[in-house]
């Protein structure tokens, strides 16, 4: 057997910001198994991944043999849900076990989705199921490869119990999630609430000056610290927004209580990768209205920063002009930031570094406009695009059927001289694909974990050719509309 380690889980969130949760314990499972350990991960937390596959390992995973000290918590937040405001949402299927110190010194919690049911469960059995959590695991490394700032697992056990949805008994599932934080936007709406009600009129500012510490230490010294926070999420935000866009990735449920205030993404529910590309595009199943589409992505990470502005108003004078008008400008400035990430990273995609912004707008305007036209595949013809910057524009140019219309972009964009190596460094051959996903969470479901195992190692390289992996890299050859669920 291996030694038990010395881990220290801190519990810095649960010594300062008492009012904002409820000490907890995870529920019992009848035969926990592990079946996803992130060794990486593991050893960047300074973690043992060998200790973490004994029975030790699961053990402590399941918050069922927590070292001493250690304070596992529900969280409490608020959020808008599509648009309508929920006073009280929480840790309904979570608890945060603790905190651990990086190899970086960084603080990251350790959370767990699926744990069972908590003060926050309203009408739910606080359970999650194989499939969805695995999800969680696969588009978190995906998008780590990719560069995107997110959450990650660091394990996925499966529970030994079966849970009832919709489509029938499924095997229940633990995820163990490393964050910067659990802080959302839904977190100082709750803790705004408790302020405005007097229930509890320390608790914003205690939150506030938290989260300065943890994760924004600069606007602590600004002459303002908390309009400093919010012009500091803002950039994170506008940063993250711009990223996912770049990708073709569509969040799906970009509710206030999943925007961090560390700007990581977080809550891989419904969301999904593009690929015929239409700025409409919508997967998930209860987005009828389409208010989460991909090209709706910024200007709903607009509103939720302004629902955060609103929520820290209390701090700044309360509802009055003063107050208003320190936020206002801070969130005009939203627009020009994610504008200022977008055209980088778009240009980045084509090889090119700015010139002449107006010219730039345009060559970027135009190509994209002939994408939507037909319907073209995001991930692949980005790539391809490389190929025509070494002479060779068949394959781009095949995803055409108006290849006339292509070619007189192409000359344009050629003129440019774009640099084909560095194009292949942020346009990634291999993203998870939807209907990839969907066959190795269908296998998981059943028992059999290689394809999520062989998927997470091909996403985990997305910018080198692998061999034999060709399948990886193409769209769904059955087409056929994608359809996302939430929350099983
Ligand atoms: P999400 O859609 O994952 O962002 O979750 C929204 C809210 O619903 C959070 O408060 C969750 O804790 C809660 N929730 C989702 N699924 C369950 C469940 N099975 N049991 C209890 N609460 C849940
Ligand atoms: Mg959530
Ligand atoms: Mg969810």
């Amino acid at each position: 057997s291996v030694a038990a380690p010395d881990i220290r889980l801190e519990n810095s969130f649960a010594r300062d910001l008492e009012g904002l949760y409820v000490a907890w314990q995870a529920a019992e499972f009848p035969s926990p198994s592990l079946l996803a350990l992130n060794d990486d991960l593991a050893r960047e937390l300074g973690l043992d991944p060998q200790w973490l596959r004994s029975p030790a390992g699961v053990r402590f995973f399941l918050g069922a043999e927590l070292p001493d000290g250690a304070t596992p918590i529900a969280q409490g937040y608020a959020g808008h849900q599509f648009g309508g405001y929920s006073p009280r949402l929480g840790d309904g299927r979570a608890l945060l076990l603790g905190e651990l110190t990086d190899v970086r010194g960084d603080r990251r919690d350790v959370h767990l989705k699926g744990s069972g049911r908590t003060p926050f469960s309203r009408g739910g059995d606080g359970k999650a199921a194989v499939g969805p959590m695995l999800r969680e695991y696969v588009i978190g490394e995906a998008m780590h490869a990719l560069g995107v700032p997110t959450t990650r697992a660091l394990a996925v056990l499966g529970t030994g119990e079966q849970i009832y949805r919709e489509e029938g008994a499924l095997p229940g599932a633990v995820l163990v999630r490393i964050a910067a934080s659990h802080l959302r936007v839904g977190s100082f709406q709750y803790a705004s609430a408790l302020t405005v009600a007097k229930r509890d009129e320390t608790v914003l500012q205690r939150l506030a000056d938290y989260a300065i510490a943890r994760h924004h230490p600069e606007a602590a010294q600004a002459e303002q610290p908390y309009v400093a926070l919010l012009d500091a999420v803002t950039t994170r935000q506008a940063e993250l927004v711009a990223r996912w866009m770049c990708l073709g990735f569509v969040h799906g449920v970009m509710n206030t209580d999943n925007v961090t205030i560390s700007g990581e993404t977080i809550d891989y529910g419904p969301c999904a990768f593009l690929d015929a590309f239409d700025p409409g595009t919508v997967f998930s199943s209860i987005d009828s209205g389409g208010r989460y589409a991909y090209a709706n992505q910024p200007p709903i990470t607009l509103w939720n920063l302004s629902r955060f502005a609103e929520a820290l108003l209390p701090l700044l004078g309360g509802d009055t002009d003063e107050a208003v008008n320190l936020v206002v400008p801070v969130l005009d400035t939203f627009a020009d930031r994610f504008a200022h990430a977008w055209r980088a990273g778009v240009l980045a995609k084509l090889g090119l570094t700015e010139s002449d912004p107006e010219a730039d707008g345009q060559l970027v305007q135009d190509l994209l406009e002939l994408m939507a036209t037909e319907h073209v595949d995001w991930t692949s013809f980005w790539r391809s695009l490389s190929s025509a910057a070494r002479g060779n524009p068949a394959p781009a140019r095949d995803a055409f059927l108006a290849r006339d219309a292509f070619d007189a972009w192409a000359e344009r964009w050629l003129a440019r001289q774009p640099d084909a190596d560095a194009m292949d460094r942020v346009n990634p051959i291999y993203i998870p694909r939807n209907h990839k996903v969907e066959e190795a969470l269908t296998a998981a479901t059943r028992g059999d974990l290689a394809p999520v195992t062989q998927l997470v190692e091909i996403v985990r390289d997305p910018f080198t050719e692998q061999p034999g992996a060709e399948e990886y890299a193409a769209p769904d050859p059955n087409g056929g509309k994608y359809v996302t669920f939430c929350g099983t």
